[in-house]
């Protein structure tokens, strides 16, 4: 098990009184694999994601890393936040060294290895252009990139494609999991879209609305080779879909 999270509950306090976000929540993940927490809106599925990132602290529970108790932020984590936006006046390459130059680096063999990523996902000739020249879908990638410089083996990702039009979603979600694939890592994502969960991961952790309890977690290990378009074309991907749509209806 590479991350194993332990009856986290998380309680925040707010002017109004408590407000509870996550309850109870238990499950673990293996080396390698793709898992995708969906959950209706406000149910804690970002508050879930910071607290396996580190960079909150639940209010009960615990979270281990390679069998080790979490404490604060972990590099073998990438986490890209839901609004992870690119620096407008950094350029493509000062972008996606970004965390090298905050973790101090910024060596040779660091550079050699974000110029690969860039070169193998079709970014190697906009280095020197800033975001707003490159589309959606490659500021996309452009992130993924920024947080894989640093070599963690892990990846958090939150809603990364909601800001993305439906097309464009299709085919960045497509790329993005051939990248995490490719590169072996093992990646938790956050998303409201049920097709989109379907589409890309191994299993899918279902929550309840707010506080976010674990309804169920679906396998759909049988479809891990194909690709999402192949996945949205296999027999099965609608008994998948309709499956957790009625866990999610279930939750209210
Ligand atoms: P989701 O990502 O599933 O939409 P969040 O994890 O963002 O949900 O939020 C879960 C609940 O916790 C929401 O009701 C939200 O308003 C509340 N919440 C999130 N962050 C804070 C915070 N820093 N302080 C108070 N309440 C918060
Ligand atoms: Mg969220």
């Amino acid at each position: 098990m590479i991350v194993e999270i332990e009856g986290v509950r998380k309680v925040y306090q707010s002017p109004d009184g408590e407000i509870g976000a996550l309850q109870d929540i238990s499950f673990s993940i293996e080396e390698g694999e793709f898992i995708s927490i969906v959950g209706p809106s406000g149910c804690g599925k970002s508050t879930l994601l910071s607290i396996i990132a580190g960079l909150e602290k639940p209010s009960a529970g615990v979270i281990r890393v390679d069998g080790e108790k979490s404490r604060g932020v972990n590099p073998k984590i990438g986490y890209m936040p839901q609004k992870d936006e690119l620096f407008p006046w950094r350029t493509i390459w000062q972008n996606v060294t970004l965390g090298l130059e905050v973790h101090r680096q910024m060596d040779q063999e660091h550079q050699a290895f974000v110029r690969r990523l860039l070169a193998r996902y079709g970014l190697a000739q906009f280095m020197d252009c800033v975001p707003s020249q490159l589309s959606g879908g490659m500021r996309q990638r452009c992130a993924l990139i920024r947080t894989l410089a640093t070599g963690p083996r892990i990846l958090l990702l939150d809603e990364p494609f909601s800001a993305l039009d439906y097309q464009t979603r299709l085919s960045v979600a497509g790329d993005i999991h051939r990248i995490i694939r490719q590169e072996g890592k093992t990646a938790i994502l956050v998303t409201h879209d049920i097709s989109e969960a379907v589409s890309m991961s191994d299993r899918v952790a279902v929550l309840s609305a707010r506080p976010g309890k674990l309804k169920c977690i679906q396998d759909l290990s049988e479809l891990h080779a194909l690709s999402p378009m192949r996945r949205r074309e296999h027999a099965h991907f609608h008994r998948y879909f309709n499956d957790i749509w009625k866990e999610l209806e279930l939750c209210g």
